[in-house]
């Protein structure tokens, strides 16, 4: 069957090498657009987030591209994604759009109907293909994440503005091509050492930031207006808190042990969220303390407009925020975000972080020397 998947950052590399190796022809959606974006927002109800308006525009225009499936994540809790899929699937019968949908229910909300929906994947080529598929989409996802991550330590150090992205983009399109787990390392050696060597090696330490806040909107660059990148080409290196391979080793593989993590999580806030909010609201908050504790300049916390768990954190955060005297800025993005304030607001982040750590430094000094 022709297959697809919405775009969520560069995680399409992994799912579909997982699904090809099923025997699947895949058609990946077209880049997201302003032209998908639009598509989305014109078919979807008003006030959802802005991650189920972005999933409808891919679906479509993967339809218009051949595709007859899609194969998508469910969700539970206090968060939308638990009913996307069946929104999606009345927007899709209303528009006339016949396709199949795959939907993948976590763990917890019942073992037969993801085993059913995984042994359906797995039908053209057997279930030793999904392992097969599985070990191969595993590794390539932890070498996107690695270059990704290399990446976000030379964009501040770069010697030639914008060249980072540009070596980015090439090397992920080598390890889309690889298709052996030797030939995907090999190539995923070579790339981050081509990415590092971007970098220049001067002693002075760029503003260090931790990206948190909701999943979508942290790893697609469309909805976020490349904020990596531009925050990059400010001077700051930033971490990103959450990531695709973390939220499968916590959902899939640690999923009979949530209680444990989400407990876990709960006594890193030191009581500021005391319990699961849904989406990453209660990672939010952890990362938070735990990054301030780390002496990270600052937090960038993004989510899109309406978004449930990160509105709850948000709350929380302003206060973490004053006690632990870390700079938080927060950004709210929907399809009416515009770039100019944007790129504005970023531009005044970085600004204030730098006074913070110029006066931080000139007390070290005076405390030093006592002049
Ligand atoms: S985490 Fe927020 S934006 Fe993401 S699906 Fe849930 S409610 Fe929507």
């Amino acid at each position: 069957m022709k297959l697809t998947v919405p775009h969520m950052g560069n995680c399409y590399i992994a799912f579909e090498a997982l699904l090809q190796e099923m025997g699947h022809e895949v058609i990946l959606p077209p880049t997201c657009s302003k032209k998908t974006l639009s598509l989305g927002t014109k078919y979807s109800p008003e006030t959802i987030c802005l991650p189920m308006k972005i999933n409808v525009g891919n679906y479509i225009e993967a339809i218009q591209l051949g595709a007859e499936g899609i194969v998508m994540i469910g969700g539970s809790g206090p968060c939308r994604l638990g009913y996307f899929a069946q929104v999606q699937k009345e927007i899709l019968k209303d528009l006339g759009l016949d396709v199949e949908l795959i939907v993948l229910e976590p763990a917890r909300e019942g073992l037969k109907n993801l085993k059913d929906q995984i042994l359906r994947l797995a039908q053209p080529k057997g279930i030793g293909s999904l392992w097969r598929g599985l070990r191969l989409a595993w590794e390539k996802q932890k070498a996107v994440e690695l270059l990704e991550n290399a990446a976000c330590y030379v964009r501040p150090r770069e010697k030639q503005l914008g060249i980072t992205s540009r070596v980015l983009q090439a090397s992920l399109a080598n390890i889309r091509q690889a298709n052996s787990i030797a030939s995907l390392r090999r190539i995923c050696r070579e790339e981050q050492a081509r990415i590092l060597d971007l970098a220049n090696h001067s002693p002075v330490q760029p503003l260090k930031v931790g990206l948190i806040g909701e999943i979508y909107t942290i790893l697609e660059s469309f909805t976020n207006l490349n904020l990596e990148e531009r925050l990059g080409h400010l001077g700051v290196q930033v971490t990103r808190e959450v990531s695709v391979l973390r939220w499968v080793r916590d959902h899939i593989f640690l999923s009979p042990f949530a209680s444990y993590r989400i407990k876990r999580l709960v006594k890193q806030t030191d009581g500021y969220l005391n319990s699961w909010v849904g989406g990453h609201g209660l990672e939010s908050v952890a990362s938070t303390i735990q990054l301030a504790k780390a002496d990270y300049n600052g937090i960038v916390h993004i989510m899109p407009f309406t978004c449930m768990p990160e509105i709850i954190a948000q709350s929380v955060l302003t206060k973490v925020s004053a006690d632990l005297q870390i700079p938080i800025l927060f950004l709210i993005v929907d399809e009416h975000t515009g770039e100019a304030g944007y790129q504005t607001r970023l531009e005044a982040f970085v600004d204030l972080l730098q006074r913070k750590q110029k006066e931080f430094q000139h007390e070290k000094a005076t405390s030093l020397f006592g002049c």
